[in-house]
């Protein structure tokens, strides 16, 4: 009995390192095109950062160990919003480049919070607004986050591309 109680164990501590593994190393999942805009979206103008730099920028003290995986939109209205890190919001995390420089979200604010869902990630360049994927040249695929192509295991770079006429452009109000 208690030999396969310690089986059980290791095997779950087992299958638990080979997930992590297997995840820390999957290739992303390519994306033709990003999903639609929901209704409830809204379009905000500011700069992503993480929680510790909004929160120095607002000359509020703070305890130092603040994770600098928790990040923030700092709008050009004042107001401070938490990113819920997923999908939508991935490339935020993993392409710092990203930050301090004028982006535009847009996203779903979850209601009764400053807890964004972000479903479009768009930076400012020339005046212009672009919209940031990431795309594997020699395989022509689309990703929505940087990563491993899962087609030739290349690095997808980050584009910024023109956003289409037909896509939610309107300043937030
Ligand atoms: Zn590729």
């Amino acid at each position: 009995m208690r030999r396969r109680i310690t089986a059980l164990v290791a095997g779950a501590f087992l299958s638990t390192v080979l997930t992590s593994v297997v995840l820390a190393e999957a290739p992303l999942q390519p994306q033709n095109e990003a999903p639609a805009i929901s209704k409830e979206a809204q379009v905000l103008n500011g700069t992503v950062l993480t929680l510790a730099k909004a929160l120095q920028q607002k000359e509020i003290a703070h305890d130092k160990d603040l994770p600098e995986s928790t990040l923030a939109l700092a709008t050009s209205d004042g107001q401070i919003f938490l990113i819920v890190k997923d999908e939508g919001s991935r490339a935020l995390f993993k392409d710092r480049e990203l930050h301090a420089r004028p982006v535009q979200l847009v996203a779903v604010t979850i209601p009764g919070s400053q807890l964004l869902k972000v479903e479009r990630i768009r930076t400012l360049v020339d005046g212009e607004l672009r919209e940031v994927d990431y795309w594997c040249e020699k395989c022509a695929l689309r990703y929505s986050e940087p990563g491993i192509c899962i087609c030739c295991g290349a690095q997808a770079e980050r584009r910024e591309l023109p956003v289409k006429k037909t896509e939610n452009t309107k300043p937030a109000p």
